[in-house]
């Protein structure tokens, strides 16, 4: 699926995005209101490129079909996502597409939006503890953990060699659901490697409590990686690291390359990686990350714009799953889509033949 004619490219996007940021608050984006209503989009965080993909494609594509829209960045602030999500409410618009910082925290705005009979769409991550959700458009969030755990099966051939191999596992943010679906979906591949003993954690830190990576921080992630490394490795070497996210991965590298990792006598482990974020790209192309998950921005933004325009239209929303997203309080009805394993190999096929990226961008 190419990008909409109108999309500039990624580069243009971060660029129209500091500018935005520039001149009149984070992310302040209204537009004027759209012949059939306006969206409040409410959006983590620039800090990754994905996140203004989806923004950028949302707007454009709910633009096309007559709607204004409010599109608003919260810099992975919460209280900051809470005051703009209020704002909309107040505002007067005709829907909410949230993608949370912290999924447990909106339970009270989504109260007032329910007050003022305001449709709310979860977007990407599964807002926890309310009623008020009334759809969530989302990629198979256990499925990209079963490919990233799977890509580490492969690339130590641990169906026919034995091991030991040393892995060491990343967790996403505690307070995001999806860090447990990717968790989950990653072990149910790795905990048989590990039961058997063909995959070890030397460090023997498993448990989401304790590898979980707050907001997502790659440099969180860098520092626990300098600890694993000194407390483990002085005599062993790592083989693969699970990693759920781009920007951790690129965090994991750093700290490996810091202790002589990234030779022809000390390759680098395989590491993982989510969201095929441009530097994540790159650093494909340049032999040290291994693998990322590819989730396409513009298919999710369609989808999302179709469920929204279908439920302000009294029309029936498309879903394809009515069981896995229980938030606590309900069964949140779903459309999953499809994420893509992307390596050296097929990131040209994936990415730039489908015009995600341009070629000259990942130079
Ligand atoms: C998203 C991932 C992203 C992560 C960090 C998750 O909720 O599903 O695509 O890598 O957040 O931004």
């Amino acid at each position: 699926m190419a990008r909409p004619p109108h999309l500039p490219a990624t580069a243009a996007l971060l660029g129209a995005a500091l500018l935005l940021t520039a001149c009149g608050g984070v992310g302040d984006a209204a537009r004027p209101d759209g012949e059939n209503g306006v969206i409040g989009i409410a959006m983590p965080t620039q800090s990754s490129e994905r996140w203004i993909n989806d923004g950028a494609n949302m707007v454009a594509e709910f633009e096309e079909r007559g709607y204004g829209t409010d599109l608003q960045y919260a810099e992975d602030v919460v209280q900051d996502q809470l005051s703009q999500i209020e704002n909309m409410i107040t505002r007067g618009v005709d829907a909410l597409v949230i993608a949370s910082i912290d999924g447990e925290a909106l339970g009270d705005v989504l109260d007032l939006a329910a007050d003022s009979d305001i449709p709310v769409i979860a977007y990407d991550r599964l807002i926890m503890g309310s009623e008020n959700v009334d759809y969530y458009a989302t990629f198979d969030n256990f499925e990209v953990g079963v490919i990233q755990g799977q890509y580490i099966v492969d690339s130590l051939d641990l169906e026919n060699e034995d091991g030991p191999f040393n892995i060491e596992l990343f967790g996403g943010s505690p307070d995001d659901n999806n860090a447990y679906f990717f968790n989950d979906g990653a072990m149910s591949v790795l905990q048989p490697h590990i039961d058997d003993g063909t995959l070890e954690v030397l460090s023997g830190q498993t448990s989401m409590e304790q590898i979980a990576t707050p907001r997502w921080d790659g440099s969180v992630a860098q520092s626990r990686m300098d600890n694993l490394l000194s407390a483990n490795y002085s005599d062993e070497e790592v083989h693969a690291v699970l990693s759920p996210f781009d920007g951790i991965s690129l965090g994991v590298i750093e700290s490996l390359r810091a202790v002589g990792y990234g030779t022809d006598a000390q390759p680098l482990p395989v590491v993982t990686g989510q969201d095929a974020d441009l530097s994540s790209v790159r650093s494909i192309i340049a032999g040290e990350q291994t693998q990322t998950v590819f989730k396409d921005t513009r298919v999710l933004a369609t989808q999302t714009v179709d469920m929204t325009e279908a439920l302000l239209s009294d029309e029936e929303v498309p879903v394809n799953d009515t069981e896995t997203y229980d938030n606590g309080v309900k069964v949140v009805p779903s459309f999953l889509l499809e994420p893509v394993s992307v390596d050296l190999d097929n990131y040209h096929e994936v990415l730039v033949e489908s015009g995600y990226y341009e070629e000259s961008e990942l130079e």
